[in-house]
Parts: C-alpha cells; structure tokens; sequence
C-alpha cells in the first residue's frame, strides 16, 4: 500500500484543485493520500468525493501554522471535526492574518523596487489561505523572478526584505485544538528548516508527555537520512506514529513529487485507530 499523508491544493498554496490533487495521486500509484491545506478545511469535500469516484482514499486533515518562541511549527490535524469552535477560531484568526499582512509585504517588495499591489498578490490565491508562495507567484507574474524558489531565496524567506510575519497558533495551544476536534496531531517535518532550533528531543519529550502529542513527521525531503535515522528512532522509543509525505505543493514544488516519501502501512493503520477513537 502506497500512503502519502501530507498534500496541498490551491485552496492554501497548491497549484492543483482538490480533485486534481486526487487523480494525480491515482496516477502515481498512491492509495492513500492526505489532504492537508494550510490554516483551511475548505478543500476536504471536494478531495473525499473526487476519492471515492476515483478510488483513493483521501484522508481529512490540515496543517496548522503554529509558533514556538515566535518560530514557525507547522502541525498537521487528521481527523478533525471542522466545526469545532475553538479550532475554527484560532484558523480564522490565522487566515485573517494572512491576508492582513499581504498590503505590508507589497509595500516592503515596492520599496525594494519591485512594484507590486496586494491587489496583485491577492489575485494569485484562489483559494482561501493566501501564503507567500502567492507573493512569489505575482513576483514571477511581474517578471522579477524566474520561480517561487528564486522568490523565497532572494526576497520573502524568514526575516527577509520583503517578508512579514503574521500570526500563529502557540504550538501547545494547537495540540489541545486539534485533539479537542477530535483530531489527531501531528508535527509536520520537525527537523526541517528553523524549526529545529526550537525542537530539541527534550522538549518533543514534553510535549508527548504533558501535551499528547500523537506523532512526527519523519519520512519528509526536508529531513536528510541522519534526522530521519534519529527521529525515527526516538519516536520508537516513545511508540509514537511516525508518517511520510510529499508535502506536495504541484508545480509550486516541482522536487516534491507526489509519493516522493511515504507512510508504512502499520503507522497509518495506527493514525486510523486513533482517528476512529476520537471520533466516538
Ligand atoms: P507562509 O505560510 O505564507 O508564511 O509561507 C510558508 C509556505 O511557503 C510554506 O508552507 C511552503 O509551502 C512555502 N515555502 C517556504 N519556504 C519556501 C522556499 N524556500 N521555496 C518555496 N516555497 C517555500
Ligand atoms: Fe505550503
Ligand atoms: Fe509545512
Ligand atoms: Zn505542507
């Protein structure tokens, strides 16, 4: 069985519709995929029909933007009841932001004499979580850059020129969300990027014990063989589900392939027990 437990649509900052995403995953000899926008559940019934027509399985989840000590963590929830209050509420908060700060990121790209309006900016998200990737879509529709990677490299990564921070959901404070959605939770690639800093084996530890936190993402791009080789091994020492994904973001992402990286059979039958539990 071929799982792929972390995808992305255009509803946050994929390039494909949710059915898309779906028959993609169908050609690439997936059974499995998850479908997990950012800050949004707004993909999941077009994604769960366009499964059961084409014969995936489509697991609902999403991938929350969380901090800890103001560096981004990114959570992945499986399971969630989407109308949960306190979990609605902290994504619209998280959304809001996202569109609050787009004007302030045109006018830092503008001063930097990449002119550019949020108006533009705004266009490229079709969907409902507007992301930087959109920044770097208006910036390579304006010519100024070739790609979204030549984008983030130059101008919007982390405390770049042209980047601005929004808000994130404190990363405890999304553990307890997701599980009071009944969800399961999940950190996205711990390891990868800043995150690391602020994700000592330590305090992982802390949040398995005092948070319940569910699991990690282990098999990921951003993650070489060594940490995948560490993580793997402490996750096993504390029985927690490990998962594997693309983190598939379409043409967004094009070393990102669909089924790129996968979830062994056992861990997603263990993510289905608890997602199951949870939902009694
Ligand atoms: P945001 O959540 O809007 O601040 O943007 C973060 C998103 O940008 C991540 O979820 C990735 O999809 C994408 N991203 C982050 N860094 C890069 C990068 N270096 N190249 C391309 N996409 C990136
Ligand atoms: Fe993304
Ligand atoms: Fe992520
Ligand atoms: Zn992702």
């Amino acid at each position: 069985m071929r799982i792929d437990l972390h995808t992305h649509s255009l509803i946050s900052d994929g390039t494909d519709t949710p059915a898309e995403v779906v028959a993609q995953a169908r050609e690439a000899g997936l059974d499995v995929i998850a479908l997990c926008d950012h800050d949004t559940f707004d993909g999941l019934d077009e994604a769960l029909t366009a499964g059961r027509e084409q014969g995936v399985v489509v697991v609902p989840g999403v991938e929350l933007s969380c901090e800890k000590n103001g560096v981004s963590i990114h959570l992945l929830g499986y399971g969630c009841r989407t109308d949960d209050p306190s979990l609605y509420a902290s994504m619209v908060k998280v959304r809001d932001s996202r569109h609050q700060r787009i004007p302030r990121m045109a006018a830092k790209l503008t001063a930097l004499g990449l002119t550019i309006t949020a108006a533009e900016i705004e266009a490229q998200a079709q969907g409902s979580s507007v992301g930087r990737p959109h920044v770097a879509d208006a910036l390579v529709a304006k010519g100024y850059v070739a790609d979204r990677r030549e984008a983030f490299d130059r101008y919007i990564y982390d405390g770049g020129p042209g980047y601005e921070a929004r808000y994130e959901i404190p990363l405890e404070q999304g553990i307890e969300q997701i599980h009071g959605a009944g969800g399961v939770a999940i950190i996205a690639h711990p390891w990868g990027r800043a995150s690391r800093d602020v994700l000592p084996l330590e305090y992982l530890e802390h949040l398995v014990i005092d948070c319940g936190l569910d699991g990690i993402e282990v098999n990921h791009t951003d993650h070489d063989e060594s940490v995948r080789a560490e993580l793997g091994a402490w996750a096993d020492q504390h029985a927690l589900i490990c998962t594997g994904s693309s983190d598939f973001h379409g043409a967004g992402k094009p070393e990102n392939p669909l089924g790129i990286n996968l979830t062994d059979p056992e861990m997603y039958a263990r993510l289905l027990d608890l997602m199951e539990a949870r939902s009694q």
